[in-house]
């Protein structure tokens, strides 16, 4: 097998695939933007850390060491915030307090923030995302660091202070929309301006004051704008610049801009991340995602439609992360049958063969390649034994193994008589009996597998959902 670890990732900030360099020889130091806990995360946010857990898994295929981190938002995220203004909008914990009865303060914002992260936590386990290796901090941690990235702002003389708050000025920063190569121009005339004592329309806020709640800081009570929270807990966390950088493409043209400035400017130091990739959006019925439209779907959702959550991943991982990607309850059903073959071949499968070499270095071509999981996930039909699709499978995360056991084990009483009574029909060339007793089982949702001599009952994937 090829050792060297080539990668080559497309990077929004160049607009070019590269191959990817590390500052540390052998460690990458990885920030994903992560979801505002005000709320459940619906399958189009999901999506973007099935896209990080994808990347993570195949650098340390490639044989990175990777430190990974995701934020929790828990206050401050305004919904205008990526319409291009910090200022403008309805605070996304607030209204997550007074739909559950809360009063805005502090603590009632700590609270919300941490049962809907223990939901987020719970939803991408059920898509097989290791928790346990990625650090998740709360932005509420980290209040003092966002203030003395603030003050390292103000010192370097890139702020200026209005009756709302303490200002980046974007004009002072050259580099200003690098990032996608944001037509300044075309930002400023699609904005509506509410605060009219901006000097720019670009410039964001880094603390907004308020007289009632909020943190005590250098310019009075209030809270931190919602972009100094990510440099924050990267520049505290992973360090002043790191390797690579994510978000959804929403977050291009205003937040990961943002970001760069403020980060660059209150440490000096360039690139603030070597490598931005963005994950494109997932639509649902051909439609943006939208609560109110009731395209949101939640994996308890997929539950209920009885549709394994493997199955989703199964299905997003059949485009290519760039690609934007269309769900329908009739293309996840695929998925899902997709997925069942998979595990069916998987146990027919001998436990390793060596025609299988070949096979895993094309795979391993493919995941170097902008992680081209279409092509990846198209190789697990391929595999001539089992050792070769769990190799796949410590990247693509489908846990095709313990689905493997989950889908023949405990096998009702009442379903092995049938087997049992099929076999000893096939064994009697009574095919018409074997062939009744085969639709027997079927109706019970198994899967029946003829070997030689003997048959194998396996349960569908969708037997396997607990509704509850
Ligand atoms: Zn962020």
């Amino acid at each position: 097998m090829d050792m060297s670890k080539k990668i080559y990732l497309h990077n929004t900030l160049t607009n070019k695939k590269e191959e990817l360099t590390t500052i540390k020889e052998g460690v990458v130091s990885m920030y994903n933007c992560g979801p505002t806990v005000y709320d459940k995360q619906h399958i189009g946010n999901l999506s973007m850390f099935v896209f990080t857990d994808i990347l993570r898994k195949a650098l340390i295929y490639k044989g990175y060491k990777v430190n990974q981190v995701i934020n929790f938002t828990d206050f401050g995220h305004l919904t205008g915030d990526n319409l291009g203004d910090a200022d403008m909008g309805e605070d996304k914990m607030s209204k997550g307090l007074q739909k559950e009865g809360l009063s805005p303060t502090l603590e009632n914002m700590k609270i919300l923030g941490k049962k809907y992260a223990d939901i987020f936590l719970h939803d991408i386990r059920t898509l097989n995302i290791d928790t346990e290796d990625i650090t998740f901090p709360y932005a509420s941690d980290y209040i003092q660091d966002q203030i003395e990235i603030i003050s390292k702002l103000e010192k370097n003389d890139f702020t200026y202070e209005t009756d709302y708050g303490i200002y980046f000025d974007t004009s002072k920063f050259k580099d200003y929309g690098k990032l996608g190569n944001i037509n300044l121009g075309g930002l400023e005339a699609g904005i509506r301006v509410e605060n009219t004592d901006k000097k720019n329309s670009t410039d964001f806020v880094l603390w907004k004051k308020d007289n009632k709640t909020g943190w005590q800081s250098p310019w009075g009570l209030g809270f931190p704008g919602w972009h100094i929270e990510c440099s924050a807990m990267i520049i505290k966390i992973l360090g002043e610049q790191i390797d690579i950088h994510t978000g959804g493409i929403e977050h291009i043209g205003v937040h990961h801009n943002n970001e760069i400035a403020q980060s660059e400017c209150a440490t000096g130091k360039k690139p603030f991340s070597r490598f931005w990739l963005h994950r494109s959006h997932l639509r649902v019925d051909d439609a943006k995602i939208s609560k109110s439209s009731g395209t949101a779907i939640y994996i308890e959702d997929l539950i209920e439609h009885k549709i394994h959550p493997l199955s989703f991943k199964y299905f997003l991982l059949s485009a290519h992360y760039k690609t934007p990607t269309n769900f329908t309850w009739e293309a996840v059903s695929g998925s899902q049958n997709g997925l069942q073959k998979i595990v069916i071949n998987y146990l027919k499968l001998k436990d390793a063969d060596d025609s299988d070499e070949s096979l895993l270095n094309i795979f391993e071509e493919y995941i170097s390649d902008d992680l081209n999981t279409p092509k990846a996930i198209s190789l697990l039909q391929e595999a001539k034994s089992k050792y070769a699709i769990e190799r796949m499978d410590s990247v693509l995360g489908l846990n095709i193994k313990s689905l493997s056991e989950l889908l023949t084990n405990n096998i009702a009483d009442q379903i092995l008589d049938l087997k049992k009574e099929r076999d000893e029909a096939r064994k009697a060339k009574d095919w018409s009996r074997s062939d009744e007793l085969r639709k027997e089982i079927e109706k019970e949702d198994y899967i029946v597998e003829d070997k030689e001599n003997e048959s194998q009952i396996i349960k569908t994937l969708h037997k396997i959902i607990d509704p509850n």
